[in-house]
């Protein structure tokens, strides 16, 4: 197998330049953590130069100029290069690129032109500069009008002839609903008549997911669930069509980043060993928030955006039906304002034990999961998740719904010797509050907590193991091309 496989990642953002969410630091991590296993592929990624991103942190050359058409005429493309970490990324600069206030907006179809001109001179810039990935991996529908290009008139020329195409999907509702005009205006044609539903022939997610060789999402068990109708978003018959093109792998977390034995941001700093540190960051983070401290009352934390997808309303919905116990809460979020008046009344309602910070405050949420006992993560549905990830490297014991990445990282209690956690099923505030009074009975029994905790600090959800499962599917992509081409 061919020892530097070439491999262009094509996506939104991507720490350290510009991080709005989950699919950035994917983008800032898994790069690298390709570029260090043995094979040492030739991994590159190309992003927007968004506004936002400084241009004073980081040494910038011109590579490529360009210019692509719509049908308002052309856009002048100019592409920046720099290396972190060892990787190269490409800014792709433009006036609808540069010229938006946001990563994301509001306004479909202005964020419609800005990411299908930027899929397409990600296209333009591999011809421009001479360098053809034997990947093309794009992420979301930002991305996903470049696979489409690339299979349709755009890729008619040859240049991406042996390129093989993956799609990741980082969250299946974001299918670029309101893009398709933007699509039409550079000339990207709907799809034909056929197994698409018509509703989605001209959206660039459901395009992407048509022409892509591979599919995969960011956990195993999300890609079971988008077959089926509650989570397939009405694309699930169509999904099924691509079953044998389809995985799941699981993301990971920066480890060197979360980590409790070195993590600024804590009050003390502590490992496996030395687990009972975090008995002082509980009572600094009562103080903190202003709860009493009181040290066996357990404390329970919400960390999340405030969203209908992450379960705010069943959280507000079930804490009353455990009101009857002891414990305290901690909630950090921010997001849609509607759930953020929600868990601010929550506070109003439980002055004494319920704490809601509406804000984006990194080191805070590193305090929390360093003193938190246990985190609710009710998510209606989960692609992979981080929060539970962290949550459990951090000695802080996840409740959550079993859905998606939630139910592939978290090894149910009492199932197993190696148990993490506790998952539930039904989004139903009864089945909710039933598993925290559990886990509850399990926290006043210290040696069975310990357990729980020390499981879930011992697991390994390092970049390097996501790495090691994509470098395998791009290797059977290259081959499965090498095979078609040998047998047509
Ligand atoms: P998402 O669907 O938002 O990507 P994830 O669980 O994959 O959810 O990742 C959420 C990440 O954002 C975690 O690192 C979590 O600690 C962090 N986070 C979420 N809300 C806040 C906040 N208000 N302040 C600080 N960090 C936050």
């Amino acid at each position: 197998m061919s020892k530097n496989l070439r491999v262009l990642f094509v996506v939104a953002e991507a720490s350290p330049f510009v991080k709005v969410g989950g699919l950035g630091d994917v983008a800032g991590s898994l790069p690298s953590a390709l570029k260090g296993l043995p094979q040492m592929p030739d991994v590159r990624v190309v992003l927007p130069f968004h506004r936002t991103i400084n241009k004073e942190e980081f040494t910038l050359s011109t590579t490529a100029t360009f210019s692509i058409c719509n049908n308002t005429g052309p856009f002048q493309i100019e592409v920046w290069e720099t290396e972190v970490n060892g990787v190269v990324y490409y800014l792709v600069s433009a006036d609808p690129i540069m010229g938006a206030e946001r990563v994301y907006s509001d306004d479909n179809y202005k964020d419609g032109i800005k990411f299908t001109l930027f899929s397409l001179a990600t296209l333009e810039l591999g011809r421009f500069i001479n360098w053809r990935p034997d990947i093309f991996h794009a992420h979301d529908w930002h991305a996903a009008p470049a696979i489409y290009a690339m299979k349709t008139d755009w890729g008619a020329d040859g240049f991406y002839e042996n390129t093989s195409a993956l799609l990741t999907v980082h969250n299946l509702p974001y299918l670029g609903t309101g893009a398709d005009k933007a699509l039409k205006a550079f000339g990207l044609p709907p799809a034909l008549r056929g197994i698409l539903p018509r509703w989605a022939r001209r959206l660039p997610l459901p395009l992407g997911l048509l022409s892509a060789d591979k599919i995969n999402t960011v956990s195993p068990g999300y890609t079971a669930e988008i077959l089926t109708p509650t989570y397939g978003v009405g694309l699930h018959k169509f999904l099924r069509t691509r079953q044998k093109d389809l995985s799941g792998i699981l993301n990971g977390i920066d480890v060197e980043e979360w980590n409790p034995a070195t993590d600024k941001a804590l009050v003390e700093n502590y490992s496996c060993e030395t687990l009972e540190n975090r008995r002082i960051n509980k009572k600094h983070l009562q103080r903190e928030v202003g709860l009493v401290p009181i040290p066996d009352v357990p404390l329970l934390a919400f960390i999340g955006r405030m969203s209908r997808q992450k379960g705010v309303d069943l959280m507000w919905n079930t804490l009353p039906r455990i009101a009857d116990l002891p414990w305290q809460m901690v909630i950090l979020g921010t997001g849609e304002e509607t759930y953020e008046n929600k868990v601010r009344r929550l506070t109003d309602k439980y002055p004494d034990r319920i704490r809601a910070i509406v804000r984006y405050d990194s080191e805070l949420a590193s305090r929390i999961y360093s003193a938190a006992d246990a985190i609710v993560i009710p998510s209606l549905y989960e692609p992979c998740g981080l929060v539970q990830m962290i949550a459990m490297r951090y000695g802080c014991v996840p409740v959550a719904r079993a859905v998606g990445g939630l139910r592939d990282t978290i090894r149910v209690y009492g199932e197993s010797s190696k148990s993490t956690g506790f998952l539930f099923q039904a989004a139903n505030p009864r089945v909710f509050a039933d598993t925290i009074r559990k886990a509850m009975v399990v926290y006043h029994s210290p040696e069975r907590w310990e357990g729980l905790q020390r499981c879930g600090m011992s697991q390994d959800f390092s970049w390097t193991r996501a790495a090691r499962e994509y470098y395998q599917l791009y290797e059977s992509m290259v081959a499965e091309k090498r095979r078609v081409k040998y047998e047509s």
